[in-house]
């Protein structure tokens, strides 16, 4: 099974000092996976935003401080190949359309890290290739999958963060590979953060429902899948699609549910899960997000 995981991983505590020598050894850090939702999310006074002030607030106490942040958001998909933040300023990407002029003018200036990232990329293996990760100079930057929950963490953005693409290209089941490349760095003070949906179907939206209201299958896709990360059937997880047609009416597209598999390809055996925002936003969005620690 480990020699379909690619060459080398997880890797030595030798070869881990010499593929991150930009990154100090620390105490574990926790793995999250956070349900973004809408981007007004990132402003607006409500129970999501909160939560991530709060959990912000836990590093640095509860749990150490991260050196680095590496996310993963539903909002970065490449084809070809995966690839890595690597400029020093990244830029605010601002994603989307139709929101109130507050929401553009939002910015999250947290720096990149240029050496981290060749480090990072050096030493992770794509899936089906086997190359390291490219690094993405100048297109990319922060998608409000990334700024509108690490704003709200981490509001002082000192902390520098790299974004990891996604290659949509590839399977689900490659892309839980690749997360479970990401393991060794937790142990290098990095905090790897999947940033998507476990349900998310924005046809089906409705703006008027209350957090417990959703649709059913939208309920049943969502408690599938926490059982499924309540046992520790972490493995299952890129299989979504054996879950019935439930699966593809939370997903008629996955690119949100594909940050999940990456937070828990990093999940180490016996860690156990926190669930928090375990609700709905407009019926079809699951908001719920995990802590592994
Ligand atoms: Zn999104």
């Amino acid at each position: 099974m480990a020699s379909a995981l690619g060459a080398g991983f997880p890797l030595t505590d030798v070869a881990a000092a010499e593929a991150f020598g930009s990154l100090r050894k620390s105490p574990r850090m926790p793995v999250l996976f956070v349900g973004h939702g809408s981007p007004m999310n990132a402003i607006g006074d409500n129970a999501y935003r909160r939560s991530w002030q709060a959990l912000g607030a836990e590093f640095g106490a509860k749990y150490p401080a991260p050196q680095l942040i590496l996310c993963i958001s539903a909002h970065w998909l490449t084809r070809g190949g995966w690839y890595l933040t690597g400029m020093a300023r990244p830029k605010t990407i601002h994603d989307f359309g139709g929101f109130p002029q507050e929401l553009f003018d939002q910015q999250y200036p947290a720096p990149g890290a240029p050496q981290a990232a060749a480090d990072i990329g050096r030493a992770l293996h794509q899936p089906f290739s086997g190359a390291a990760v490219a690094l993405d100079e100048s297109e990319w930057g922060f998608d409000h999958g990334t700024w509108s929950i690490l704003k709200p963490m981490f509001p002082k953005a000192v902390t520098p963060v790299l974004q990891l693409s996604m290659d949509y290209s590839r399977s689900p089941t490659e892309h839980y590979q690749l997360g479970r490349q990401l393991k060794a760095l937790r142990e290098r003070g990095v905090l790897i953060v999947g940033s998507g949906n476990i349900v998310h179907n924005l046809r089906a939206t409705r703006r008027d429902s209350s957090p417990n209201q959703a649709y059913d299958w939208a309920i049943e896709f969502d408690r599938l899948v926490a059982a499924q990360i309540e046992k520790g059937q972490l493995a299952a997880l890129p299989d979504f699609k054996s879950l019935g047609a439930v699966a593809t009416q939370a997903h008629p597209t996955h690119d949100h549910y594909l940050p999940l598999l990456y937070a828990a390809g990093a999940v180490e055996a016996g860690e156990s899960p926190r669930f928090f925002n375990a609700d709905f936003q407009s019926a079809s969005i699951s908001m719920r997000s995990v802590v592994w620690a």
